[in-house]
């Protein structure tokens, strides 16, 4: 590879998919799916396996206090290493590919590289993110947040779960099934960082594609409108003296959703919760309260058009008070410079079809920026369903995006300083 050097390692696409088979097993459900939380059997039993892999490699295991767990080929220097992973717990009706597929690719990029018998400058490593989807403990919090001090790692370690559990004793669980793994210290430097993960919405495979560069996860913003108005008998009042809380509010979501209407089809824009007060036949509502959603991967278009939801909301409303409080605003996380550009340069030289998109969900790779040059790697799945049992991918896809994951590594093993 022209950019790769002439380094070349083709995976395995028989014993990747295989192993993706045999963790599907690991808190399998009976439609299909899979159950499991953040370091309960069955994901201690998936991490030691993984563990397992990696030490008949002679790759070393390592550690850290929040669990997150760190499989390394050795490089040529000793220096911070070029990582790529995602997490190998699930929602509790997640499904088979969400998370683990990012672990078993980038397992299978350093077996790949292993078995091509290329040595590589700087240490290669898969990682596993400790407890990414966040459904087992109170306060919950992102390994690869903890990792990088995006989270307080006390706080997080005494987090509990329903019966009483903690985070600290969870974690020294996994030590005990993998007791020959070394320590890692949090937030130990990483020279870069890829994501490989399904996509988890429709695009990539309504379009005929093999892969998504991912340009940004995207930002949000969430809000709460409270529109007041007067309760009045349904029989007595006449309109003209109406103040009609569910009236303005239609006028209000019907104002927004035009606001938000993007021929580009790029801006999200939710109302989830709508509520009328106080919900009765023969009652003229006096208060309805919703929430409102927004989503877009460029800081500069949420800032504009998030600003002019509360004038839009008051213009909108004709008789009645309007209240808007912003309740969550986190910026968009660009994924741009090395990271994506190597992904590219090792699409295009395996001749894959492609394109950049935003990610509308949130990943690992998002913390990890704040600490190494990051990027992710979109792999098509089933009608978009994901955090489903019936989360689907072709073991083709699955191949191709393990392919790029081993090809991005050795491209940013040349072009890294
Ligand atoms: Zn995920």
């Amino acid at each position: 590879m022209a950019n790769g050097g002439d380094r070349r390692a083709d995976v395995d696409g028989d014993r990747l998919w295989r192993r993706h088979t045999e963790m599907a097993e690991l808190g399998a459900t009976q439609k299909g799916g899979v159950n499991r939380a953040a370091l309960t059997p069955a994901d201690v039993e998936a991490r030691a396996r993984l563990a397992g892999w990696a030490r008949d490699r002679g790759f070393t295991v390592e550690i850290d206090a929040y669990g997150n767990q760190f499989m390394r080929r050795p490089g040529a220097a000793d220096a911070p290493a070029i990582a790529s992973g995602s997490h190998s717990d699930t929602q509790p009706t997640g499904g088979r590919f969400d998370g683990i597929s990012g672990v078993l690719s980038a397992v299978e990029a350093l077996e790949a590289i292993d078995d091509a018998g290329i040595v590589t400058d700087r240490p290669l490593e898969a990682v596993i993110w400790n407890n990414e989807e966040g459904t087992r403990f109170s306060p919950t919090n992102l390994g690869s947040a903890v990792y990088v001090g995006a989270a307080p790692v006390d706080v997080m370690l005494a987090a509990t779960d329903r019966d009483g559990v903690t985070m600290r004793s969870a974690v020294q669980t996994l030590r005990e099934a993998v007791p020959w793994a070394g320590p890692r210290e949090l937030g130990a430097p990483m020279a870069a960082f890829v994501e490989s993960h399904i996509e988890q919405g429709p695009e990539l495979e309504a379009e005929g594609l093999d892969i998504g560069i991912v340009t940004a996860i995207q930002g949000t913003r969430k809000l709460d409108v409270e529109v007041v108005g007067d309760e009045a008998h349904a029989g007595t009042t006449p309109e003209r003296m109406r103040r009609d809380a569910f009236v303005d509010a239609v006028r209000i979501a019907t104002a927004l959703r035009e606001l938000f209407h993007d021929p580009d089809d790029i801006m999200r824009f939710t109302i989830g919760r709508f509520e009328v007060s106080p919900g009765a036949l023969a009652v003229v509502p006096g208060r309805v309260f919703f929430t409102v959603d927004i989503r877009h991967p460029d800081n500069a278009t949420l800032a504009r058009l998030g600003d002019r939801i509360e004038p839009v909301c008051r213009r909108a409303a004709s008789r009645c008070d309007v209240r808007v409080a912003e309740t969550r605003r986190a910026d968009s996380t660009p994924f741009e410079g090395a990271v994506p550009e190597a992904i590219e340069t090792a699409v295009r030289e395996r001749g894959y079809s492609y394109k950049h998109m935003p990610s509308g969900a949130g990943h690992d790779a998002r913390y990890v920026s704040e600490i190494c040059p990051s990027g992710m790697v979109f792999v098509p799945c089933e009608r978009g369903l994901s955090h489903n049992e019936r989360e689907n991918a072709t073991p083709e896809d699955i191949a191709r995006g393990a392919q790029i994951v081993a090809d991005t590594l050795l491209i940013l093993d040349e072009r890294l300083p």
